[in-house]
């Protein structure tokens, strides 16, 4: 049977460094809406264009446009086995629109980790976010530092600062979390899905009790 995880969490929690370890553990296609938002603009493709005019206020990609592009990922062959989603679904009619979709798929949620982290540890998780222009892998300029500065260890590519990561829009991503996305907390506890997780731990401590509540729930 497939297994479909979907990682929880506000902007700067830690879904995106969590994401790496569960996709390797579990052999898991690791699906990050924003990578794919920030590829197409990298590629300027027109879903790319237009993500860029919500993601530079840090506002969310209208509803219809992310649903489809995540169907799309999901129909590739890859996903036959499941996926590793992060940052979708971030809406109710997402949420909802995931469950169509799998439902069709005769799949479903497996397990919906929530990654808490308060609201100052995020801001500062942000500002010294450094980010892989090759892959979008993620370090961090105190707690995950890269081997040599501005270059990522695992494929030499240069490292960068995200646009969207200005302590102007981080202020208006939490809110938008706060507003349109913790709602879905609520979904998946009715729904027997949600795994409540401390972020405030080390990347390790995350990992750790991540895939031993992962296993627990999926295997
Ligand atoms: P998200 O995908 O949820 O936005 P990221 O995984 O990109 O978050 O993490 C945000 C920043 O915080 C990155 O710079 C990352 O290296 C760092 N980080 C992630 N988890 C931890 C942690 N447990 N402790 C300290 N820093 C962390
Ligand atoms: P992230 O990489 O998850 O921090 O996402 C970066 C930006 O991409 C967000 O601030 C949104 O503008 C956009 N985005 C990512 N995922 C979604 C989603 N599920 N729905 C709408 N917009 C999204």
């Amino acid at each position: 049977m497939p297994i479909y995880i979907v990682l929880l969490g506000p902007p700067g929690a830690g879904k995106g460094t969590q994401a790496q370890i569960i996709s390797k553990t579990f052999d898991l296609p690791h699906i990050s809406s924003g990578a794919i938002f920030r590829d197409n603009l990298k590629r300027k493709t027109q879903l790319g264009m237009l993500a860029k005019e919500y993601m530079d206020r840090g506002e969310l990609v209208p509803d219809d446009v992310t649903n489809s592009m995540i169907r799309n990922r999901l129909e590739q062959e890859d996903c036959a086995k499941g996926a590793l989603l992060d940052g979708y679904p971030r809406t109710p009619a997402q949420a909802q629109a995931l469950s169509d979709m799998l439902q069709e798929m005769h799949a479903k949620v497996n397990a919906v980790p929530n990654i808490k982290v308060s609201e100052e540890v995020l801001i500062e998780r942000l500002a010294g976010r450094w980010t892989c222009r090759a892959e979008g892998h993620v370090y961090h300029e105190k707690y995950n530092p890269p081997r040599t500065p501005g270059i990522c260890d695992l494929d030499g590519s240069e490292l960068y600062q995200r646009d969207d990561d200005k302590a102007e829009t981080v202020k208006n991503r939490i809110q938008v979390y706060f507003q349109q996305t913790m709602p879905l907390i609520d979904y998946y506890r009715q729904a027997g899905n949600l795994i409540e997780v401390d972020g405030a731990k080390s990347i390790d401590q995350v990992g750790e009790e991540l895939i031993a509540a992962l296993r627990k729930a999926v295997l």
